[in-house]
């Protein structure tokens, strides 16, 4: 049995392989989400890294913003069943998911077994997300996996007082050519994050284990700060960014019975 689960984000396209005993065989993402040829891109990387072909795969379920545009799926399922299924398999012990990622943020509470039990989410805004990341990298001249390794080696972090993207944007604009150090600037930005997501995840008990998915759980510096406010240790797995995916593959392999 080969169970295939496809994630379609707002950036990124995910995608995972796993066999009937629930072993992950293969992984593969490319940076072209919804509407774009992400999928198909990642889909083939995933089957030449499995050494594998379509006609072997017995079950393709979809899950993200794209995932009812995803024709080969079977199943299409969304990202709270998933990242609640991939982050379980990962960390059965997980009470609390933090997912971030390119454009919403998800605060899931988890029963045992990954059973969802309630969950709150952001606002349709950037801030928070890893969108105003990806415009501070891009401000910055950074490559977004920069960031944290730079927030970390900050003594303080700048203050962004700004809540919206647009603005954050002129204030770190106006902070560089203040003087104010870039990594100073950079975990300010990091801090930012943290603190709108911790105010989010507080609107629900915060359960450990506390497991942070999706793109953002990459960077150090937000799950620092995360820690911080939360007060709380964050888990993170290597795979975070292919909660969603695993999460898919898992469904699959459920529904297939
Ligand atoms: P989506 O499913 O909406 O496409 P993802 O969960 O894939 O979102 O997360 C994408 C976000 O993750 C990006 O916007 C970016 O900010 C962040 N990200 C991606 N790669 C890295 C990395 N190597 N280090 C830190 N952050 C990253």
């Amino acid at each position: 049995m080969l169970s295939l689960g496809m994630d379609i984000g707002s950036t990124t396209s995910k995608c995972v392989l796993m066999n009937g005993e629930r072993q992950l065989l293969a992984m593969a993402l490319v940076v072209a989400g919804i509407g774009t040829q992400g999928p198909e891109q990642a889909a083939a990387q995933l089957l030449e890294n499995a050494q594998t072909r379509w006609e072997d795969i017995d079950v393709i379920t979809a899950t993200g913003y794209g995932r009812l545009r995803y024709e080969r799926a079977q199943h299409q399922v969304s990202e709270l069943t998933c990242h609640a299924l991939g982050t379980s398999w990962l960390f059965p012990q997980a009470r609390t998911v933090i997912d971030i990622g390119g454009q919403d943020v998800k605060i899931l509470s988890l029963g045992p077994e990954g059973r969802l039990l309630n969950f709150v989410m952001n606002d349709k805004c950037a801030a928070g997300t890893g969108r105003f990341l990806d415009v501070m990298a891009n401000i910055l001249q950074l490559r977004i996996d920069d960031l944290g390794p730079c927030a970390m080696q900050a003594e303080r972090a700048a203050v962004i007082s700004s809540t919206c993207t647009v603005f954050a944007e002129s204030e770190v604009i106006s902070q560089l050519a203040a003087g104010v150090a870039r990594n100073e600037v950079i975990a300010g930005i990091c801090e930012s994050v943290a603190a709108k997501t911790a105010s989010l995840a507080k609107r629900l008990p915060i359960r450990a284990d506390v497991v942070m998915s999706g793109g953002v759980a990459r960077n150090e510096g937000v799950r620092r700060c995360l820690e911080k406010h939360l007060e709380m240790p964050i888990l993170h797995a290597p795979q975070a960014q292919y909660t969603g995916a695993l999460g898919a593959a898992l469904y699959g392999l459920k529904a297939a019975g």
